[in-house]
């Protein structure tokens, strides 16, 4: 096993992924990495997306703010945060979307 493609993010968290180990997928070389999401569901991402912030959930913040984008003047994404999340603020949710 090659560690020059292997950047070590085990134990991290980024966003609301944790990664919880290493997983036996590669990805044009680079190690995928199982990720714990704070919704509860699994995934897998290669380390340098989670370092460059490009990945941060399993896309379920894709999924509650992907509406808000989708027409910045009305914001649906908000109040399906707002349900997973009672006393957050529009602030918070543009932290995790940044
Ligand atoms: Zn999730």
């Amino acid at each position: 096993m090659s560690a020059k493609t292997k950047i070590d993010v085990s134990g991290r968290t980024f966003g609301r992924l944790k990664v919880i180990c290493e997983s036996d997928q590669r990805h044009n070389g680079h190690v995928m990495w199982k990720c714990l999401c704070a919704c509860g569901n699994e995934c897998l991402a290669a380390g340098s997306s989670l370092k460059n912030g490009v990945i941060k959930s399993c896309g379920c913040l894709h999924r509650e703010t992907g509406l808000r984008y989708a027409n910045k003047n009305r914001v649906y994404g908000f109040s399906n945060y707002k349900a997973n999340h009672p006393g957050g603020s529009i602030e918070d949710l543009e932290d995790l979307i940044r």
